[in-house]
């Protein structure tokens, strides 16, 4: 502990972090994380913790530093090690194909997301991601264009549907789907899965499906000659250029059949439900299985924040958050317990990712609206927030904690603003 003479210097927060570093070296709580975090402390709060100890004379990717500027110069309020919770998609493969491309970032590339993994996917007007299916859920955001997606239920009665920007879609484990890139320049879009070891390149295709049958195997299924089937493909499409599909009402009768449509929807229009919450500092929509019903896995807030506005310090009750940002630029602190908080930036075309429970913020750092995707493999949307959870709790217990005035404690707000300002 410090002479009486340094003593005097101490905040009360400092006297409180310091006990609780002392007992922590006692045995009680994580020695290792609260030893190294008071280091870091230390040098934080040392006269040389100053511009010339922060400079980086020697050879660095400015482009990336500049990009990151909270991780080449973290607040002060970061300490310890906390898994890497940022990858962009610029960093993926980009597989290329005659009818469009695809990129994913799954736990191989980002190893903190273990619960869910994300696809980028660009189809031109005509080309096709192949009829297909996989072992985990699948949900999609439309970023770009218009597509068809074509399925089918558990009853064996098909679904297709033409969906436009912003509109989402979702398919349940093992239901068979496709998606083509309409007109006038085909589609973008991204799927999230809820497996954060999913590869968009290990699902069942059609294609794949028929080169590994032994021909005379197929024709005896069918019940068609063997010399019908010659030109099956010999290796997998994934994804191929083909001819733009006629009108969907014609699509709808000759898939109908005599046993009718799906009565479900597997689609979601966005811009057709109304705004979950809107504040002067931006706005929310919450899709999960309340308002998507076939949406038993995966729920999502699809988040707007104005510049200058901040989604309000909370967590997640339920679930692991995976995130998608498509607009604009901002910066999350996760606090990771044990003195342990990291600050990372984020920009168009970026993954994050916050574990189960862990605190977090995002503020727009740019002069354009912050636009993001929250993600999790639950059913139903939860969270807490901060503010709520301090003004329904004993007023004189949030104050002996914080060291605030009833006053002050009477300006936080008292229902979840979930984007501030109010
Ligand atoms: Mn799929
Ligand atoms: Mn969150």
């Amino acid at each position: 502990m410090a002479n009486d003479d340094n003593a005097v210097k101490f905040t009360r927060r400092d006297f409180l972090e310091a006990s609780s570093g002392a007992l922590a070296i006692a045995g009680v709580g994580p020695v290792a994380s609260a030893a190294a975090a008071a280091q870091e402390k230390a040098a934080k709060t040392d006269a040389n913790y100053s511009d010339r100890a922060k400079s980086d004379p020697g050879p660095t990717n400015s482009v990336l530093d500049a990009q990151n500027p909270s991780g080449f110069n973290p607040p002060s309020t970061d300490a310890g090690g906390v898994q890497t919770f940022k990858y962009p998609f610029s960093f993926g493969h980009k597989r290329l194909h005659s009818g469009g491309w695809s990129r994913e970032v799954t736990q191989r590339e980002l190893a903190v997301s273990k619960t869910m993994a994300g696809v980028d996917m660009r189809l031109t007007a005509g080309g096709i991601r192949e009829l297909h299916w996989h072992t985990a859920a699948e949900w999609a955001f439309m970023l770009y264009g218009n597509a068809r997606i074509t399925g089918l239920d558990n009853d064996g009665k098909s679904f297709v549907q033409d969906v436009h920007e912003n509109d989402l879609w979702y398919f349940p484990t093992g239901i068979p789907h496709s998606i083509q890139g309409l007109g006038p320049d085909g589609a973008e879009f991204l799927l999230v899965f809820d497996d954060g070891n999913f590869s968009e390149y290990a699902t069942v295709l059609l294609s794949d499906w028929m080169a590994h049958t032994p021909k005379d195997v197929l024709a005896k299924n069918f019940g068609v000659p063997e010399s019908a089937l010659a030109n099956l493909p010999k290796e997998e499409l994934f994804i191929f250029q083909s001819a733009l599909p006629g009108p969907l009402e014609a699509d709808l009768k000759v898939s109908a059949g005599a046993r009718g449509l799906s009565p479900i929807d597997f689609g979601f229009r966005t811009s057709q439900m109304p705004v979950t919450k809107k504040t002067k500092g931006g706005e929310v929509r919450i899709v999960d299985s309340n308002n998507f019903k076939i949406s038993k896995t995966i729920s999502a807030a699809i988040v707007t924040v104005h510049p200058g506005g901040i989604r309000e310090l909370h967590w997640h009750q339920n679930a692991d958050e995976w995130q998608y940002y498509f607009a604009g630029k901002g910066r999350m602190t996760v606090f990771a317990t044990g003195a342990r908080a990291r600050t990372m930036d984020f920009q168009t075309g970026d993954v994050g990712y916050v574990q189960q429970t862990l605190p977090h913020y995002i503020e727009n750092t740019g002069d354009t609206d912050l636009k993001f995707l929250e993600m999790f493999k639950a059913p139903v949307y939860q969270d807490l927030s901060l503010s709520e959870w301090l003004t329904h709790t004993p007023p004189q217990l949030v104050m002996a904690h914080m060291n605030i005035d009833k006053a002050t404690l009477d300006k936080i707000p008292r229902d979840e603003i979930v984007i501030m300002p109010e």
